[in-house]
């Protein structure tokens, strides 16, 4: 069945999004072109354009971020709290001011639907700057008696499916906290980390307490290979994630790892089915799927399996693929051209195990990154799929009759970062949480978050917590 509704168009105006031709590197508070003149292009997803070059960060301008971050860090961690508050509290006002035009230009590089970025990345990120700017003269309270004290200078990077809001994580808390900081954003969406610079000089933040460099992978290498930071906090996949845990034992650094996930979402015969149908869609096809915590195991209790299945490839059917500026798209473009390869070679890999596919017949653009929202059935607790993390729409079924039985599946895994039941009962939403091995585990939810509450992982989903009073407590020394 295709979309039975027809949709109109509705597109976001781009009007509000001046992108340049070019942007350089964000160092001590000026655009400093890359010491090696080397430039790469950032595109967008769902046209294969090309939006803007944006600088390739070599060792010399790692260099000159780290000292530029080096020398502000003694007057910034100086300035009274209070007033440190003031200028991130004006960042978050300004995020505001220009939320349309972020969202937009987050949409055009990364590919995500225009309702989220708008709804989602933008006003959380706004919301995570308001949230520190309000501890930023209050950390005594927040630590009572244990003279709470910034690190110095922290080298933060980060990935690609929530640009601006994982920008907004890093960099919030490490002010509030008295250090200045050098941010690599990912490779296919600098944009909205460059929009963030322009604002932060627009603040008038001092020079050097915000650097953002952009740069491939190997940028990322000399930033944590590098001796002047005291922290490393990185967001990403697991494998990059345990090389930065390596340079950071070898520096000596205090180091947050926020890495992959493969989260169960359970589904009990007494939960409210239509809105656990929604929260299966919100877990798994929110952002294409391109998030770290999606519920990529679902759970079912066998008793009401067929109807959950029947009702949720019923609402699958609805589900609208394409367009990122239109507002009623559900599915965006896939982030990468290489991220929808690796997402290809699991539908094989899925397939060649013996499970059973479903993707609606939805029409696809024929320019750009696209995958059909999929699921598989007939999927086995060893199979590939249903333990490696795919970071696509990609969402693998499996059944359990009892508690027990499903807590043992859940926690098969080598991750550990979020999770999420469905039931009527709060007695065994308790005895789930308890048993859960993950950082976050939503009951009657699912993918909610708050600048207030903590997120991150146990095993191979990293450690150390960001959001909340714990996320302070990564970039302060006692
Ligand atoms: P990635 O390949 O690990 O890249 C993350 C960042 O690290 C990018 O900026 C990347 O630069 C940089 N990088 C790559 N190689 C590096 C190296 N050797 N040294 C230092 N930095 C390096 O991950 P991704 O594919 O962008 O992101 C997807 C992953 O992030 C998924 O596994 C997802 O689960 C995880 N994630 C976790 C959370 C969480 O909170 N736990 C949140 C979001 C995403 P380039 O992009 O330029 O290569
Ligand atoms: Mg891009």
């Amino acid at each position: 069945m295709s979309n039975e509704w027809n949709l109109a168009p509705a597109a976001e105006s781009t009007s509000s999004a001046e992108i340049k031709e070019r942007y350089e590197l964000f160092i001590n508070g000026e655009w400093q072109a890359p010491s090696d003149g080397n430039y790469f292009e950032t595109i967008s997803p769902a046209s294969e354009e090309s939006l803007a070059q944006v600088a390739a960060a070599g060792q010399k301008d790692v260099d000159r971020a780290f000292e530029a971050a080096n020398a502000a860090f003694k007057p910034w961690s100086a300035l009274p709290a209070a007033e440190r508050g003031k200028y991130i509290y004006r960042i978050a006002r300004m995020i505001q001011e220009r939320s349309r035009e972020l969202a937009v230009v987050e949409s055009l590089d990364g590919g995500k639907p225009i309702r989220e970025s708008r709804d989602i990345d933008v006003p959380l990120a706004a919301a995570h700057f308001f949230y520190y700017a309000g501890w930023a003269d209050k950390l005594e309270y927040a630590f009572p008696q244990r003279d709470p004290k910034p690190l110095g200078v922290a080298a933060q990077i980060i990935p690609w499916n929530f640009p601006l809001l994982m920008a907004a994580w890093k960099i919030a808390p490490a002010l509030a906290c008295g250090n200045t900081v050098v941010l690599k954003p990912a490779e296919t969406t600098p944009l909205t980390a460059l929009k963030l610079a322009e604002i932060i000089k627009d603040a008038g933040l001092p020079p050097g307490v915000v650097n953002i460099i952009t740069g491939a992978g190997e940028t990322g290498a000399m930033m944590t290979a590098h001796k002047i930071p005291k922290k490393l906090a990185f967001t990403g996949s697991t494998d990059v994630g345990k090389m930065i845990y390596k340079a950071a034992l070898q520096g000596n650094k205090k180091v947050t790892l926020e890495l992959g996930g493969k989260a169960a979402n359970i589904i009990f015969d007494d939960a409210p089915i239509e809105a656990a149908v929604e929260g299966i869609i919100n877990g798994i096809y929110f952002n294409q799927g391109h998030v770290c915590c999606a519920g990529s195991r679902l759970f079912v209790q066998e008793s009401v399996y067929d109807q959950v299945l029947m009702k949720l490839k019923r609402r699958m059917d609805q589900l609208v693929v394409g367009d990122p500026l239109d507002k009623n798209t559900d599915i965006g473009a896939i982030n990468s051209k290489s991220q929808l390869q690796t997402i290809e070679e699991y539908l094989e890999v899925g397939r060649a195990e013996g499970s059973e596919i479903y993707q609606p017949e939805c029409e696809l653009p024929e320019i750009g990154y696209w995958c059909r929202p999929t699921l598989f059935t007939n999927v086995a607790q060893s199979n590939r799929i249903a333990q490696e993390e795919i970071f696509g729409p990609v969402l693998a079924i499996q059944t359990f009759r009892t508690i027990e039985e499903v807590i043992d599946k859940a926690n098969n895994t080598p991750y550990g970062l979020s999770a999420g039941v469905w039931t009527d009962k709060g007695s065994k939403i308790f005895q789930l949480t308890k048993a859960m091995k993950a950082g976050v585990v939503w009951a009657n939810t699912f993918n909610k978050f708050d600048p207030t509450s903590p997120f991150g992982g146990y095993k191979e989903s990293g450690f150390g917590r960001e959001g909340g009073i714990h996320g302070l407590s990564a970039y302060l020394d006692f």
